[in-house]
Parts: C-alpha cells; structure tokens; sequence
C-alpha cells in the first residue's frame, strides 16, 4: 500500500518532480498512435498545477538502451502534453546536467518542465544512486503516478525516493493500487480469475498467489496447451512453453490439493496457420494432427465460462483467450469480454492486450476497473506490492 498521498502533501508552491508513465506507441513517422496513458495522468497533473507547483515531469519510452535516440524523444508527448494543460510544456534537452539544472531552477509556479526520456541514461534501468540523486536536486517532493512502472525498481521510480523528503503516489496509482487491493486483499467471492495470453511463464507467480484467493481460474489462450501437454496430451503446433511443463502440472496438482478449480478448455478453434485465409474448425479432444494449432476457445468452453463468469463477485482478467487480432480466432475472447461486461461483478482487467481486447469487444465502459499497467498489475497481484509503492514515504 502506498504510504503517502498526494493529499497528504502540502503543495503550495513547492518544487515537485512527477514520475509519469508515458510510454506511448509511436507510428514510424513519430506520431503518437493513443495516448490514453497521457490522458491517465491529467488529474495528478492538473492538481499539480493548480496547487501552483514548480513541476518536472518524467517518463521513459520505449527501450533506448541507455542512450540518446531521436526515434525515442519525448518530443511527440511535449506537443501532445500541450494540448491538455495551459502552460506550455517546455522538453529538457537531456535527463540531467548542467542546462537541465538550469531549466529546473528556472521554474515559476504552475510553470511545466518534462524530461527527456529517461532510459537515454543507463543510470535510469541500473537505479543508480549518483543519477538519482541528481534527479532530485531542486526538488522538495516526488510524486509517482506511473503505475505501468512501479513494478520497476528504476531510479526515478525507487532510487530517487531516497533523496526526497516526501514521496506520495498521485491519483492514478492511488485509484490502482485500491482496485487491485480488493481484488488482492478482500475479494468478495466467488473470486473467479481468467487468465490467458501467450505465456504460462509470465503467469506463474499470479497462479500460485490465484491459488490462495480465487475461487476458480478460467484458462485460455495459447498457455492452456503448456497444460494440456504437461497432463500427457499430444497438442500438436499449438504453442507450448517445454521448459515449463513440469512447473504448469505442479500447479495442476496444488490446485488440487487446495481444493481450486482450474478451468482449461473443453474444445478448441484449431486451424495450421495464424491468419483468416486458413480454414479453421473446432474440436473437442486430443491429440491434435501434427499440423494443427489451438487457437481459440470453442462454442463449449465458452458458454462453461460465461456460466462461471456470470455468478462471480470478483473478476480479474488477464490475457485473451484466442488470438484475438485474427478474426476467425477472436470469438471467445470477445464473448468472455461481454460477459465480464454483463456481470455485476467487481471487475479488474490487468492492462496488456485483455484492455485491447474489452475496446474491440466495445464493453470498456462497463469494467469496473481497467489497469494501465499490465506487468506492474500482474506483479501486484503476484506478490501484493510493489517496489514503486514501498518507496513511497516519509523520510
Ligand atoms: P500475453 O502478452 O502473454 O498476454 O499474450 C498475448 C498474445 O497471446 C496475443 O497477441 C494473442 O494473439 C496471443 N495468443 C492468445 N492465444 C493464443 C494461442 N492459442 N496461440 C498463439 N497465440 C495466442
């Protein structure tokens, strides 16, 4: 839990250093495809600068290598930053140095600085203590609401906390971190998680956290035929994770153990190519012929899990169930999305492609709570914090 709120700062006129998640897809041509994660962060902001903070704001984007690339400014958000808030958004030319510190001391009240990004500086990913630190010069207090980062122990996120004599989460991880809470600390039951996607590996502390709180798992997408292998069954080009067979039939068999029912699919969208071209049909059992691949849900398993999702009181939701950008293949992940929507469930989807998934279906609006940060909300689910949120408090 976070330890302090932006509320709990006393603002007026202090130099603030904002952490923000604005890792925003590109076009080649450098214009910004969405920018809701721009949009996420506009309360913190506008509170920021209605409070008359001296304001720098920061974020990483994409995956420069600890190195200046013009591909990966943060031009694009200066401009677009621009159009939401009243003072201009003036771009540092660098993370830190000298003309930077220039900048930063430079700053009027209400007045806005953002960063380059900071992944431009190895110091960033290493958490280095002298880049942190100089981070936080000319700062009075940090404020972090970049949720889709705190999973991170980078030095904007954890190492700079350590030279400011507050930090406090803004409204946005503070709105995360209580709609994951319920999920983590008191669902109401039935608990029914559903979790799919290409990989078991990334899932595997969520399942075993799953297996102390929910109720029933529902899984699909292209991780369920690691299961189906591990349980000795011949699942011919599905994808399937080899190095981790043994660990996906040990989950099966602590399930069991704990009395928790994991759901796998009872019939499958099977085609021998990932497109539309593909002729595709269903099948109900194993083994699978050489060729074929899982590739989606089928009719069966989807109306089992609607049954299940439609008497849940708790649902979060992780990954989809098919390969959902190829039409022929995206049925069940769009009816699991519309039954999530129709529940009256508290429902949680754990950002990445199921957030994808709920606009396509065209049900976002009736999800109670749609993460932006897919890694950071599976970690909290995993291990019930965060080292972004440990950070935050009173030196
Ligand atoms: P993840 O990032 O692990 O949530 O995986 C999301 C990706 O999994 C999406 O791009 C889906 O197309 C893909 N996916 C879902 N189901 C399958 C499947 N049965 N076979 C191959 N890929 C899948």
């Amino acid at each position: 839990m976070a330890k302090l709120r932006l509320k709990d700062l006393d603002l007026q006129g202090k130099r603030v250093f904002l952490r923000v998640d604005f890792n925003v897809p590109l076009e080649e041509e450098l214009e910004i495809r969405d920018d809701t994660r721009i949009k996420a962060a506009l309360p913190t902001l506008n509170y920021l600068l209605e409070q008359k903070t001296k304001l720098t704001i920061s974020s990483h984007l994409g995956r420069p290598g600890g190195q200046y690339d013009p591909k990966l400014s943060l031009k694009p958000v200066a401009e677009r930053l621009s159009d939401y808030i009243s003072p201009e958004v003036l771009l540092a030319p660098d993370v830190i140095g000298d003309q930077v510190t220039k900048l930063k001391k430079a700053l009027k009240e209400s007045q806005v600085l953002l960063l380059e990004n900071l992944r431009f500086n190895p110091g960033e990913k290493a958490n280095d203590l002298s880049f942190a630190q100089e981070l936080a010069q000319d700062i009075d207090y940090y404020v972090n609401d970049a949720f889709g980062a705190c999973h991170r122990a980078h030095a904007s996120v954890v190492g700079i906390t350590e030279y400011v004599e507050k930090s406090a989460a803004g409204f946005l991880v503070e709105k995360e971190v209580e709609y994951l809470g319920k999920a983590v600390h008191s669902p109401q039951k039935p608990y029914v998680a559903i979790l799919g996607g290409a990989k078991v590996s990334d899932k595997i502390p969520v399942i075993e956290n799953l297996l102390n709180k929910a109720d029933d798992i529902l899984i699909g997408g292209a991780m369920a035929y690691t299961f189906f292998k591990a349980m000795g069954n011949e699942v011919g080009r599905s994808r399937v994770e080899e190095d981790k067979i043994a660990l996906a039939l040990s989950l099966l068999e602590k399930a069991q153990a704990q009395g928790i029912k994991i759901y796998l699919p009872e019939d499958h969208v099977v085609s021998t190519a990932i497109d539309n071209e593909a002729e595709a049909k269903t099948v109900d059992s194993f083994p699978f012929s050489a060729g074929l691949m899982g590739l989606d849900i089928g009719a069966k398993t989807i109306q089992k899990y609607q049954e299940i999702i439609a008497k849940a009181q708790t649902i979060f939701w992780n990954g989809p169930l098919g390969v959902f950008e190829i039409e022929q293949f995206s049925l069940g992940t769009m009816k699991i999305a519309a039954a999530v929507a129709a529940s009256p469930a508290l429902s949680i989807i754990g950002g990445g492609d199921s957030v994808a998934a709920v606009y396509k279906a065209g049900v976002s609006d009736k999800i109670s709570h749609i993460s932006t940060g897919g890694g950071a909300s599976l970690e909290y689910l995993a291990k019930e914090t965060l080292p972004g949120l440990e950070a935050l408090t009173e030196k």
